[in-house]
């Protein structure tokens, strides 16, 4: 009888590829199993070669993090027992049973999940359904599992090479215009390789979760629309904040258009009179962005107090008696 591997070190730092979000762990430390003695030692890495092999874009670095086991089993099982058992003792026991039966369902020593919504975007092709792509993923001999923390995950340990073969196989069925991708963008050159195992996409029996098929609440919905934190108080903020679809509708098209040039601005200030040539203390002459002509009767606007960009040329004073030509 030989003794099970001592585990290595249980963190691990994350290279994901930037491209095609393939990712890949590398722990931190190892561990040998020498005469009765562990040895930990210092992991060698990297894992990758700095392009990835899928789709040639560089890698970032996360982490490092909890590389093991997210869930203590047996805790979970018993929670789910007594529950199940007093339906009526939490309000939320529905939730916790749908929250609990997936946690319950999902693959123990696969730590981190790929999201139907992102393969399918890297290649800018439709999505395939959730049960298709499982089944695709059982089918060429691997495990598949939801994760509690997202809808959409597809947690397996099938490696990304085996991901993406099925995702070019799901292509040919309704392929992406090629002319349309940039050469170097990460769909063309995973489209460019053609894959090396035949997907299968006839739904199996077993790709449907046994928590999807009993209709657990699993993945709670937001009460409302703009449902969670609002943005932080601000000092002179007064009352009531307002709520955030109110704010949105009050400063729709207040945004200085950044696409104004200097001309059509200059235009655009000449048609009011300039206040301090009217006092006499304009010093910009023909510079001046305002206009230092006879009031016209289709501009008796008054310039703005203190126009942005306008060098600031003495402190403002309080309005004068109106004299000729004022409003
Ligand atoms: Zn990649
Ligand atoms: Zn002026």
């Amino acid at each position: 009888m030989c003794a099970p591997p001592p585990p290595p070190s249980k963190q691990a730092l994350l290279f994901q590829c930037v491209g095609c979000g393939a990712f890949h762990l590398q722990r931190l430390g190892r561990a040998a199993a020498t005469g009765g003695r562990v040895k930990y030692s210092a992991a060698c890495g990297p894992p990758i070669h700095p392009e990835c092999e899928h789709c040639g874009q560089r890698h970032q670095l996360g982490g490092p993090l909890w590389a093991e086991p997210l869930h203590d089993l047996d805790f979970v099982g018993r929670i789910l027992d007594s529950v199940t058992a007093a339906p009526s003792r939490f309000r939320t026991s529905e939730r916790i049973r749908g929250v609990l039966s997936v946690v319950t369902e999902e693959l123990p020593d696969v730590p981190l999940y790929h999201t139907l919504d992102q393969l399918s975007s890297t290649i800018h092709c439709n999505t395939p359904s959730l049960l298709q792509l499982r089944s695709a993923i059982l089918h060429a001999g691997f495990r598949v599992s939801l994760s509690h923390a997202c809808k959409n995950a597809v947690k397996t340990d099938a490696p990304a090479s085996v991901l993406w073969d099925i995702m070019r196989c799901w292509e040919k069925e309704c392929p992406v215009k090629r002319e349309r991708l940039s050469e170097t963008s990460p769909a063309f050159r995973i489209l460019s390789v053609e894959p090396r195992l035949q997907a299968d996409f006839t739904i199996r029996e077993d790709a449907n979760p046994s928590s999807r098929q009993r209709g657990l609440k699993r993945f709670q919905a937001n009460p409302e629309a703009n449902w969670g934190p609002r943005p932080r108080a601000r000092p002179g903020a007064q009352g009531v904040p307002t709520p955030p679809e109110e704010r949105r509708r009050l400063r729709q098209n207040k945004r200085k258009d950044p696409g104004e040039d200097a001309a059509h601005r200059a235009d655009r200030l000449k048609v009011f009179p300039c206040k301090r040539f009217k006092e006499g203390t304009c010093e910009l002459g023909e510079h001046c962005c305002y206009s230092h002509g006879p009031p016209t009767p289709t501009s008796t606007a008054a310039a703005p107090q203190d126009p942005e960009g306008t060098p600031k040329q003495s402190p403002p004073r309080p309005a004068s008696p109106a004299g000729p030509g004022g409003d």
